[in-house]
Parts: C-alpha cells; sequence; structure tokens
C-alpha cells in the first residue's frame, strides 16, 4: 500500500483481542464492511493469556446488565455459531470466604445478584466441603452462583477473528494506529505508524490500554493504568471441581480444565501471598510465581506437591473504579470506544462486542451500559477544559 492510497470500509476496529474481533463478527454478519487494524498480530494480547473465567460473582452492578446478557444469550450463540468449539461452559462458581466477616460481606451482594436474575447460593465451610472435600478447613463458607462461565480464550479470540474473517471482515497485522481524524467534527480517519490512512464513517477503538493514547489524540482522556499480571498452569490431576473458584476479594482465581490441569492467577489470600490493606498487592506478577503456587496448595492441601507446566503474563488495563468504559462518544460523532477491563474484560467480551455492533448499527442495546461512560472519571475534559456532564 502507498503511503497516500486510502483503505476505505464502513467501519474501521483498532485492536484485535476478544472484544475487537466480536464486533468485528456481529458487523460482518450484519453485511457491513469491517477493517480491523492490530499493532502487532492477532490474539497476542491479554485476550488469549487470560484465565477464561466470568466471575459474575465478583462483578460491579454496572457491568452485571451485560454479564447477564452474555450468559443467556451472547456466549451460548457464539457456542453454536463459531466454527470452532470454544468451550464455553456454564460452571458455576464458588467465591471463598475465609473468614465470617467475609461472609457476611458477600451476602450484600445478594439482593444485587436477585435483581439481574441471578442465582447465588451462601454456605458455611462444612456444607461447601461436602461438596467438594479437597477444599482447606480454613475456608470459613462460600457463595455458589450458577451464572459463573467459563470459555477457552484462545479458542475464543482466534474463533472469532476467522468467522469475521470468513464474513469478510478485512485484517492488518502490525498496523498500529497513532492517531484518529475528524473530518466536519466526525471521526473519520485512522493514520496509523507506518503513515497508512484508514477512512470509515464509524470507528471503535478496542486497544486495551493502547486506547487511551488513542482517545488523547482526540482530546479526551480515559486516567486507566496499566499492571502486568501473572497466571499459570499445573500438570493434570484428578477431577477436584468443575466449578470455577475464586476468592471473596477477588485475591485468586482458578479453574480445573476438562483434562486435568488447574489454571490459577491473582495470588492467593490464604497463602503467604497474603498481604493486608491494598488488593493490587496480592496480584500475581512474574517475580512471584511461587507464592501464587503457595496460595494453590493452601488453598487444596491434598496438592501439595504439584508441578507448574508453566506460567505466563498479560497486561490488565485498569480503571480507578476497576469497571471498564463502553461508548459512543457524543463529542465526536462515529467515535466508539470499549476499553479499561481491569482484569476481567474476558468474560463480557463477547456481550461488549455485540453492544458495540448495536451501537454502530443503531440497534437497539441488549444490555445497559448508562453506568459505563467515561465521564464518571473526566467531568471536564483534560484537554479543551469542557465539560463532558451530559
Ligand atoms: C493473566 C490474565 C488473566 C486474566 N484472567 C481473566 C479471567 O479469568 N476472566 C476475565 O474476564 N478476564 C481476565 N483477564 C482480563 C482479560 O484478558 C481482558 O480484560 C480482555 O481480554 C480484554 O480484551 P480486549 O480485546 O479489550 O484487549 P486485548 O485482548 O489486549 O486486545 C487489544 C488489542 O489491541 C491491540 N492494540 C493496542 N494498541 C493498538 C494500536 N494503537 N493500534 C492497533 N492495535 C492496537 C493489542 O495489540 C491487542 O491485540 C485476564 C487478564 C490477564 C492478563
Amino acid at each position: 500500500m502507498s503511503s497516500k492510497e486510502v483503505r476505505k470500509s464502513d467501519i474501521i476496529i483498532i485492536g484485535s483481542g476478544a472484544v475487537g474481533n466480536a464486533a468485528a463478527y456481529f458487523l460482518s454478519s450484519a453485511g457491513r464492511s469491517v477493517t480491523v487494524l492490530e499493532k502487532d498480530t492477532v490474539g497476542n494480547g491479554s485476550s488469549v493469556r487470560n484465565g477464561g473465567q466470568n466471575k459474575m460473582n465478583t462483578r460491579g452492578e454496572p457491568e452485571l446488565s451485560l454479564g447477564m446478557y452474555g450468559v443467556t444469550e451472547i456466549w451460548p450463540r457464539l457456542q453454536k455459531e463459531l466454527d470452532v468449539d470454544i468451550e464455553f461452559r456454564k460452571t458455576g462458581g464458588y467465591r471463598n470466604a475465609l473468614t465470617d466477616d467475609e461472609m457476611e460481606n458477600m451476602q450484600k451482594f445478594w439482593p444485587i445478584a436477585k435483581k439481574y436474575g441471578m442465582h447465588i447460593e451462601y454456605m458455611d465451610g462444612t456444607e461447601l466441603r461436602k461438596r467438594v472435600p479437597q477444599f482447606s478447613e480454613r475456608i470459613a463458607g462460600a457463595a455458589h452462583c450458577e451464572e459463573d462461565t467459563w470459555s477457552n480464550p484462545l479458542k475464543t479470540t482466534l474463533g472469532l477473528y476467522s468467522k469475521a474473517r470468513a464474513l469478510g471482515a478485512k485484517y492488518y497485522d502490525h498496523e498500529k494506529a497513532v492517531s484518529i481524524e475528524t473530518v466536519k467534527g466526525r471521526a473519520k480517519r485512522v493514520v496509523t505508524e507506518c503513515g497508512h490512512i484508514y477512512e470509515a464513517d464509524k470507528i471503535c477503538i478496542t486497544a486495551c490500554f493502547g486506547s487511551r493514547a488513542l482517545l488523547n489524540s482526540v482530546s479526551l482522556d480515559v486516567p486507566f493504568t496499566h499492571a502486568l499480571c501473572e497466571i499459570f498452569v499445573t500438570e493434570p490431576v484428578p477431577r477436584i471441581l468443575d466449578e470455577i473458584f475464586i476468592g471473596s476479594k477477588g485475591g485468586y482465581y482458578g479453574t480445573q480444565t476438562i483434562h486435568g490441569s488447574i489454571v490459577m492467577g491473582g495470588g492467593s489470600r490464604i497463602g503467604a501471598f497474603q498481604r493486608e490493606g491494598n488488593h493490587v498487592e496480592f496480584t500475581l506478577t512474574p517475580d512471584n510465581v511461587p507464592s501464587g503456587i503457595k496460595g494453590l496448595t493452601d488453598l487444596f492441601p491434598s496438592l501439595e506437591n504439584i508441578k507448574i507446566v508453566r506460567s505466563w503474563s498479560g497486561w490488565h488495563d485498569r480503571t480507578p473504579d476497576d469497571m471498564c468504559c463502553i461508548e459512543a462518544i457524543d463529542e465526536i460523532p462515529g467515535l466508539y470506544a470499549a476499553c479499561g477491563f481491569s482484569g476481567h474484560g474476558f468474560g463480557i467480551s463477547a456481550p461488549v462486542g455485540k453492544v458495540l455492533s448495536e451501537l454502530m448499527l443503531e440497534q437497539p442495546l441488549g444490555a445497559d451500559i448508562s453506568k459505563l461512560k467515561f465521564n464518571r472519571f473526566m467531568p471536564i475534559d483534560a484537554f479543551t477544559g469542557d465539560d463532558r456532564k451530559r
């Protein structure tokens, strides 16, 4: 492509993670011409590096409508429509408490969960160990959530990519978007690091923490940071549980895969890893994998001699309230964005992609995203000084 040539399509998506690929899939299915720009290669972001969980029982209320849209409609639909088995399973999940105080705190979620049609059952440690005998005696109780789910991150992200391509979406790898340009106040062009220009009536940013620089190029800002987080997988062991498991304060999360390995991240609040105060300290990083393993064996003492097969890391794009931002940006018609998933975006990636497509196709939305606008952080635009409250 010469640097003067302009590639045109109906819609440009920046970033080919699960969110961008889901949007590309739904928009291509609706007959729109879609271009996807990826700075690296497809499937190299967080979407293929995560634990695969949809932890409905720890989501903030503003994300629950999206979560339920995913569990009831969008994930089962993808399981049927994509050409690969994405291993979507309504596993249910145990959220474990170490103390009676934590147990009491978890119970505050019940009325919220009920409002969204979720089913949560609380139990003491004795009942929990009747169901999953390997759980440590130190766990005081748990909340079981029927709506927690799991899907295979790699198969989902690449399955969406393959299907979107089969429907006509055009993907460009090693094409880093550096700025968005407006024409008569509307988002119209994307300029890439190589100097290439892409043009469309609608531009959607789904670039994880790369979204911040792109929003800055049109004088908008979202105050999210990014952090590198580690996750590991063990050798296969005999079946312990089918459900996903998480700490009551989100300190650790894990799943036993179909073939028996345990995938776990986030550290553990009942191991050497436990520290008081700032929950960010519970994050597992490449430097402290042994603490996470200690956490796993504290959770399941019978796994004392388990071997770790490998560990890897990926980026979290973290907002101040740990909830994502999804928006058709009013100040710049034609510009859309979804980012700031704060370490739990994979579980809602498919419904977020669907809702982005609904926004761009001007269709009724399948989920309420009204509490997920950027302006909850930045009422005053950082660059222009304009009031973003609306
Ligand atoms: C270790 C780990 C475990 C996790 N576990 C879970 C879990 O169990 N459940 C859960 O729900 N979530 C989990 N997450 C979070 C989840 O992976 C992310 O929230 C989700 O994948 C975000 O999807 P995305 O499509 O927004 O981002 P990504 O998958 O990161 O995709 C963004 C893409 O944009 C590209 N890009 C960036 N900038 C540009 C640019 N300027 N131009 C072009 N392309 C660009 C990137 O290269 C990348 O491919 C975990 C994350 C990590 C790191």
